[in-house]
């Protein structure tokens, strides 16, 4: 697999340099040189095959050789050791589980394949690899449980401060071993600010040998695409042709991977961008104008995100077309307001318990579908979390209804720790050269 910048087409680098390297020197990411395409015949016939089956055909697909098969199938069946079940709500609208895994939300897929292929490349006696990472919540618990013991490796999470749930929180800052976290007084585009700063530091990058484990690291992005194709199998099965997927959107790399997937030949009807009123993307849709803002808090806190960071790979995909781009994706937004009456209204008709993220997306869903009465697809839309992550938002008869977690229950008993920091970057700076 080769990989160019988005920022310059002629570069060339392997996958394992991109994923070290995390992002090009020219502050680009990383796309594939070529999209490879899958075979007719396994589309046809994907109802026959497993989550791990599917994950290998098309990780192999993209990656090529760069990992040789029994490693990469050992590999992916380490990484991809949790279900993403479709749950059907009614005659044609589905929701996929994507929080069956350690850290309880679909940042599993990306953080345990991306953990394990660097420490896959990283050879004995390699310097120490220092991974930074942002998050608004969900992402910090998926690496550092994905990295979590894996040796030569240390990662530092900055998140910020009193915008987590108390399960993010203590997913983040119970950890200890090779874990550290940082409580940042800011936002989280103030936590990737810092973590992008960090990268283009030069006495930084003398000293440490620094990568990411954001959305925007390639080996977060592939795994994504498994459960896609996945889903559609399952859809599949069920006696659906055709398929509409609504994702709910902050940095854009999950309805990224799924539009990838979509380019790789799964055939999808149409792509729903569901986004709170951090609508950066919604609003270019409708415009042509792409301008970001300073993002604002709601209570789906993931998707808190003024400047996505994978819409460049988007648009790349895309070959910069934004009508291609509108027409395959529609976007809609909701107010916290909205979020909470959908949040009612899922646990009244289904008596389904969905975080805030994935009522947003089932809102989405809901629009499309009294927008295109006529579409027979199988809607699914992506629940992104457990419920459990974000207790403030529920009832007292829905929390009853939430049943905790092992993961959860264990992360009482552990004592927490963290620094906390200010959002200038020279004392992100000192921080790291000092501790
Ligand atoms: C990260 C996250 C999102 C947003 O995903 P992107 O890939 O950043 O668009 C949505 N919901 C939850 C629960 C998340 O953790």
């Amino acid at each position: 697999m080769q990989l160019y910048s988005t920022n310059n087409k002629n570069l060339r680098v392997s996958f394992q340099e991109a994923v070290f390297n995390s992002m090009p020197q020219d502050k680009g990411l990383y796309m594939p040189v070529e999209i490879p395409q899958l075979e007719k015949g396994f589309i046809t016939d994907i109802e026959k095959y497993s989550l791990p089956e599917i994950a290998y055909k098309i990780a192999s697909t993209l990656l090529g050789d760069e990992i040789p098969a029994t490693d990469l199938k050992a590999l992916i069946e380490d990484a991809a050791n949790f279900d993403a079940p479709i749950v059907k709500l009614d005659k044609q609208t589905f929701v996929l589980e994507l929080f069956h895994g350690p850290s309880l939300a679909f940042k599993d897929f990306g953080a345990r394949f991306m953990s394990r292929v660097m420490a896959y490349f990283l050879k004995d006696g390699e310097q120490l690899l220092d991974v930074l990472v942002a998050t608004s919540g969900d992402t910090g618990g998926a690496v550092a449980l994905g990295f979590l013991g894996v040796p030569n490796t240390r990662v530092t999470i900055l998140f910020p401060k009193g915008k987590v749930s108390e399960v993010q929180r203590l997913q983040l800052t119970t950890n200890g071993k090779n874990i550290r976290a940082i409580a940042v007084d800011g936002t989280f585009d103030d936590c990737q600010t810092l973590v992008k700063q960090a990268f283009a530091d030069d006495e930084l990058n003398s000293k440490f040998r620094l990568t990411s484990a954001n959305s925007i690291n390639i080996a977060r992005l592939i795994p994504q695409t498994f459960y896609y194709f996945n889903a559609y199998a399952q859809v599949k099965r069920q006696g659906f042709a055709t398929i509409v997927f609504s994702v709910p959107s902050g940095n854009f790399g999950n309805i990224g991977a799924g539009l990838l997937a979509y380019r790789m030949g799964l055939p999808v009807h149409q792509f729903i961008a569901a986004t709170n009123a951090n609508d950066t993307v919604p609003r270019f849709l409708e415009t042509g104008v792409y301008e970001t803002k300073p993002s604002v808090q709601t209570y789906a806190n993931a998707m808190d995100v003024g400047a996505p960071s994978n819409w460049v790979r988007i648009m790349d995909l895309f070959k910069e077309d934004r009508k291609v781009i509108q027409a395959l994706v529609k976007a809609y937004r909701f107010t916290d307001e909205e979020t909470l009456a959908g949040i009612t209204e899922i646990f009244e008709k289904f008596n389904y318990v969905a975080c805030p993220h994935t009522a947003i997306a089932y809102l989405a869903t809901k629009a499309y579908a009294e927008e295109n009465p006529t579409d027979e697809s199988a809607k699914v839309f992506l629940s992104t979390a457990h419920a459990c992550k974000f207790p403030e938002v529920f009832s007292a008869e829905m929390t009853a209804k939430i049943e905790l977690p092992e993961q959860v229950k264990s992360l009482k008993n552990n004592p927490e720790v963290y620094d906390e920091l200010g959002k200038d970057f020279e004392g992100f700076k000192e921080y790291l050269l000092k501790k």
